[in-house]
């Protein structure tokens, strides 16, 4: 989705999805307002906050939406994808379970969203070394396999969180850019 406005020149709809406590409200509090929380926080319904960035000198307002997306929330689904140009797709990497669901997770969001969608596969909790139960090599290999972008991120000491959303918002407007005569 793309909008216009005196404050901004897009306006990008991102969705943050995963299996719950994997850390999408932190890495959404993280990147919107550099803040953390150790208490898990159920995310009732929809919820979004947005952050404006520089790219290529174009001012871009990132509106990433964050759901539990726990089945009593299914009749939600599909305004919770409509209009997203791209998704975070967050598992934890002390969790193998929430690495197993991605798969799931994937064939959702193909089925609710635009073809062009851009994804981000995203091992949230990457400060836990000694719990690591999905090692780096396997998580890429999936990810060149289903064609995503892929990177490791700790929301709790803020390591590459920026980058994470900021090479999915870079690469949107790389790709929509394409299109803009
Ligand atoms: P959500 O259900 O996917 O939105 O997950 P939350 O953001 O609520 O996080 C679930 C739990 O994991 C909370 O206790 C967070 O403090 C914790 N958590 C989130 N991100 C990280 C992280 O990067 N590292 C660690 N160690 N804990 C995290």
């Amino acid at each position: 989705m793309q909008g216009h406005c005196d404050e901004y020149d897009y306006l990008y709809k991102v969705v943050l999805i995963g299996d719950s406590g994997v850390g999408k409200s932190n890495l959404l509090s993280r990147f919107t307002q550099n803040e953390f929380s150790l208490e898990s926080r159920s995310t009732i319904g929809i919820e979004f906050a947005t952050r404006t960035v520089d790219i290529s000198g174009k001012t871009v307002k990132a509106q990433i939406w964050d759901t539990a997306g726990q089945e009593r929330y299914r009749a939600i689904t599909t305004a919770f994808y409509r209009g997203a140009v791209g998704a975070l797709l967050v598992y934890d990497i002390s969790r193998h379970n929430t690495f197993d669901n991605v798969s799931r997770w994937l064939a959702e969001l193909r089925d609710n969203s635009d073809p062009n969608v851009l994804i981000i596969l995203v091992g949230n909790k990457s400060d836990l070394r000694h719990l690591r139960a999905v090692s780096t090599e396997e998580a890429m290999a999936f990810a060149e396999k289903n064609n995503i972008m892929f990177i490791e991120t700790s929301a709790l000491d803020a390591s590459n969180v920026d980058d994470a959303f900021m090479l999915l918002l870079t690469e949107t407007y790389k790709t929509l850019s394409t299109f803009t005569p």
